[in-house]
């Protein structure tokens, strides 16, 4: 029997408390049954995203969430600045492009974060720019883009909104929606928050919601406006998938328990241990600056593909971390520390990389980086 470990950056580990109440009969969406529960989870997640507005719950994987995103606020033709910086970077533009928006792209080498101030010189190049999409934890490169200083520069210009997909980053980075003026939220429900795939959050500000009645996309499944007056009534416009609102609902009592902060500072920890865990075995991160609490980028030493150290870490010892993904395949391995992930995560994780690494030839002495973890997270 090989015993398995979840250190994925989505899928992540389900608690159990999630899981046993998954396991109830389903309920009826449009009974009075599942009105207290949509209630419950409508609640939980402004407190989660930090906002007052609403927050939709979509069924669908995350990506849903970011082409409802392109489509609910956009026209064929309307110019977006998409901030490219990785795999997820380039989704962004792939949907626009889908729809017909005008695309320029603040393109950046894989493993950079975008410089705030060039977010500006953009806007100010062309103010005619509707919409800035971006990352805030980029998975493929193990990158945070500074948030809050793009909310700060798009806030200023009327015309424009901003676009965050948090997919990876709700739970793991301090979001603040209102007090910073992010203006749409998007999230996923197998990353931080612990679920198995199938739900998307978008969180919408005031000013975005002004988008919206102009927006000109085509778009059925994905209708933001009837999707917000229906779940002003505790429903969904279609067939709520109901077992993952009421496992939904138990992750957020348990981050509540926990307290938000708290949260934070547990990702925080742990993405710190890991960094310097695997500096010490002599690896180097690849992301160079402004790092991700929810995944961390590892380049494979010289003469290794990555691909082979992330099969090995699952075949050998039953670890499912990631490997690279497009331009970074082959080149790096990714460890997520996201969601239901604590001390041991880390300390298995790294245990793993020095074991599959030493079986690789590669020089490494067992413990190293183990050392490492075990004092920064006895902190
Ligand atoms: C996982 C992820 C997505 C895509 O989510 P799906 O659930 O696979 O559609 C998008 N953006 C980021 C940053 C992600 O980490």
């Amino acid at each position: 029997m090989l015993k398995r470990y979840l250190l994925a950056p989505g899928p992540t580990p389900v608690p159990s408390e999630a899981l046993l109440a998954m396991a109830m009969p389903i309920i009826h969406h449009r009974s009075p049954d599942f009105l207290p529960v949509l209630d419950a989870a409508k609640k939980g997640l402004q407190w989660l995203c930090q906002t007052k507005s609403d927050v939709l719950i979509l069924c669908s994987s995350g990506t849903g969430g970011m082409v409802g995103s392109v489509n609910n606020f956009f026209s064929p033709g309307d110019k977006a600045l998409v901030i490219n910086a990785g795999n997820f970077g380039e989704r962004w533009t792939k949907i626009c492009n889908a729809y017909g928006l005008e695309v320029s792209e603040l393109k950046l080498d894989w493993g950079s974060a975008v410089r705030p101030e060039d977010v500006e010189k953009a806007l100010r190049k062309d103010p005619n720019i509707k919409g800035v999409f971006v990352q805030a934890s980029e998975t493929s490169t193990g990158v945070y883009h500074d948030i809050q200083a793009i909310a700060s520069i798009v806030k200023k210009a009327d015309n424009t909104i901003l676009l965050v997909d948090a997919i990876s980053a709700l739970v793991a980075h301090d979001l603040r929606m209102d007090e910073w003026g992010i203006d749409v939220l998007i999230g996923g429900s197998q990353k931080g928050l612990m679920l198995p795939p199938g739900l998307a959050f978008v969180g919408i500000s005031d000013k975005a919601w002004k988008f919206a009645d102009t927006a000109k996309c085509p778009r059925f499944y994905f209708n933001f406006k009837k999707e917000r007056e229906t779940l002003a009534k505790n429903q969904t416009n279609f067939t709520s998938p109901v077992t993952l609102i009421i496992g939904l609902n138990e992750c957020l009592k348990l981050l509540q328990k926990e307290g938000l902060d708290n949260a934070f500072a547990r990702h925080a920890r742990l993405a710190g241990a890991t960094r310097e865990a695997v500096k010490a075995i002599g690896l180097e991160l690849f992301s160079r600056e402004s790092h991700s609490n929810a995944v961390t980028a590892i380049k494979s030493p010289e003469g290794l593909d990555g691909q082979e150290i992330y099969k090995n870490l699952r075949v050998k010892y039953g670890i499912t971390a990631a490997g690279g993904q497009g331009q970074a395949r082959g080149k790096i391995f990714r460890i997520a520390h996201l969601g239901y992930a604590d001390t041991f995560d880390i300390i298995t994780a790294i245990a793993g990389v020095e074991m599959v690494l030493k079986s690789m030839n590669h020089p490494v002495k067992l413990g190293t980086g183990v050392a490492v973890a075990q004092e920064l997270l006895m902190k």
